[in-house]
């Protein structure tokens, strides 16, 4: 656990008793400030309460009394409406702070040559990707490494710092907005996209709150943006940070391109006047002349040539993982890892269960568990990935429903339906072959069947473009579910990943 100082002596409201409020308070005490905690449920309260912290109802305290206001990611701070506890503290003049903030603080307060360095991961989709394959790539360069945030093992509870760790956080845009001092090392937006615009009173709020995680940058420190958006494009024109672009391109690299070899560091040759991504002015490369990094389906590159060949890379099938390849690529040479360790990382990264997730492969036919696809959008990412599939959807449908993605129908060798979704996916499939299989057990079955029948190399993929939860928990129960239900196929399956 990470200690909380700077508030010795003194009260700080806690909001929230999840379990990233309990840990705060946790932190909070370790550091030698008096936690007020309060939840509007009962059950938070009495954990806090059975661990012996103070649990006072915040509707009646005192608020001149306190320092900060510690407050859940749950609760909204500015909409639909701020929430009470919020407008309480503004009105008392009491700051309003996360945990994202709190680990920032504890961090700064340390001298600075004994400051562990932060990564942060922000964006709309592949945040929990990028996240993973960072931890993975600076561990496997034999770096102290803890990963936490949004994903996994809160900020607060992350191991205590040391000199040489690096933390690598994904850190949402409701975190991001509970911050003021936040000054990640490295910090990462990966892409923007229409996404919980009601607890951001529209998009320009969820931009701004995306675009805090560079604000309390240093000029040294470095920025990773992904700019195949305008938003995205806009962020990066204004900051001060050292800053590296993030681009896709369709077309993969044209042939005679050298291939950097290893051990050789991009921006260690002349640079090509071609294909770079726009960078903005008067900007100082972050590291070895490198401006932008472009990712092509299989592969990134810079400067007109490639970094690296994902091809062999199994866990980051698509040009969304060769994105987030190129940003994980980037952070680590950042952090001084070779560029021969940062692309050995890459290709032997193990993946992250439910994001195209190979399960099993039988006999010739892959099964891939992408349960984390519950939006068309996210769907569209693994479609286009194999010119192929027999693909299980369905579920608790989004808006549009699968309308948006007609053009990959001529890819579904067969769709298998389940949930709530599967008589209007079969409307909108139409003469594209599918059955409406009820239960993804069924799907499971009736696809590996007609796989196999198929001959030759084929995939079954899980990507639902739906939430899960006329069926199942959550996604990762879907997921599982889809793992169990494959592995059943046979007692023997000849590899599962
Ligand atoms: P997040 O944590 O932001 O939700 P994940 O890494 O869990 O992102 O990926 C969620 C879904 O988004 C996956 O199913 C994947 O198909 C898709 N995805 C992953 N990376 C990207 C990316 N860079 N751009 C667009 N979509 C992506």
């Amino acid at each position: 656990m990470i200690l909380v100082p700077g508030f010795e002596g003194r009260r700080v409201a806690v909001f929230g008793l999840g379990r990233s409020g309990i840990t705060a308070a946790r932190a909070l005490q370790a550091g030698g400030a008096i936690p007020i905690l309060w939840d509007d449920g009962v059950s938070g309260r009495m954990q806090a309460e059975a661990e012996g912290f103070q649990v006072q109802d915040l509707t009646t305290a005192d608020w001149s009394g306190f320092a900060a206001l510690v407050l859940s990611p749950g609760a909204p701070l500015t909409h639909p409406k701020p929430h009470w506890t919020v407008d309480r503290a503004r009105e008392a003049g009491v700051p309003v702070i996360g945990d994202v903030e709190l680990i920032s603080r504890a961090l700064a307060a340390r001298p600075s040559d004994q400051r562990p360095r932060v990564v942060a991961i922000t964006g709309t989709n592949g945040k929990s990707t990028t996240t993973a394959l960072i931890g993975w790539v600076l561990k496997s360069a034999g770096m102290t490494v803890h990963v936490g945030g949004n994903i996994g093992i809160g900020v607060l509870a992350l191991p205590e710092p040391t000199p040489d760790a690096v933390y690598v956080i994904e850190v949402s845009s409701y975190q991001l907005d509970l911050t003021t001092t936040f000054a990640p090392d490295v910090a990462i937006l990966t892409n923007i996209s229409p996404d919980h615009l009601d607890r951001h009173g529209g998009m320009e709020g969820y931009v701004a709150a995306k675009a805090r995680i560079f604000a309390a940058q240093a000029p040294d420190a470095v920025a990773l943006i992904g700019v195949d958006e305008d938003w995205g494009r806009g962020i990066a024109s204004g900051l001060n940070s050292r800053v590296i672009t993030i681009s896709s391109s369709a077309h993969p690299r044209e042939s005679g391109d050298p291939v950097l070899s290893q051990g050789q560091g991009a921006g260690d040759h002349e640079r090509s006047s071609t294909d770079t991504p726009e960078r903005p002015q008067n900007r100082v490369p972050a590291f070895a002349g490198m401006s932008g990094i472009e990712a092509v389906p299989s592969a990134i590159r810079a400067e007109g040539r490639n970094l690296a060949d994902l091809t062999p890379a199994r866990s980051l099938p698509g040009r969304h993982n060769a994105q987030n390849a190129a940003f994980a690529y980037a952070a680590a040479r950042a952090l001084g890892v070779s560029h021969a360790a940062a692309v050995k990382g890459l290709l032997t990264f193990p993946g992250l269960a439910h994001r195209m997730e190979t399960v099993a492969q039988v006999g010739a036919v892959r099964f891939v568990n992408d349960s984390k696809a519950t939006n068309a959008d996210a769907a569209r990412q693994a479609l286009t990935s194999y010119p192929s599939v027999f693909w299980i959807a369905g579920g608790v449908p989004k808006a549009g429903g699968i309308d948006a993605l007609a053009d990959l129908f001529p890819r579904i060798s067969k769709a298998y339906l389940i949930g709530q979704a599967a008589p209007a996916f079969a409307e909108t499939l139409g003469d594209t072959p599918h059955v409406i299989a009820q239960t993804l057990d069924a799907a499971v079955a009736d696809a590996a069947a007609d796989a196999a029948a198929a001959g030759g190399e084929q995939i079954v993929l899980l990507s639902p473009a739906c939430a899960s939860f006329d069926q199942f928990a959550d996604f990762e129960a879907r997921g599982e579910a889809f793992r169990a239900a494959v592995l059943n196929l046979t007692s023997a399956p000849e590899s599962a990943a």
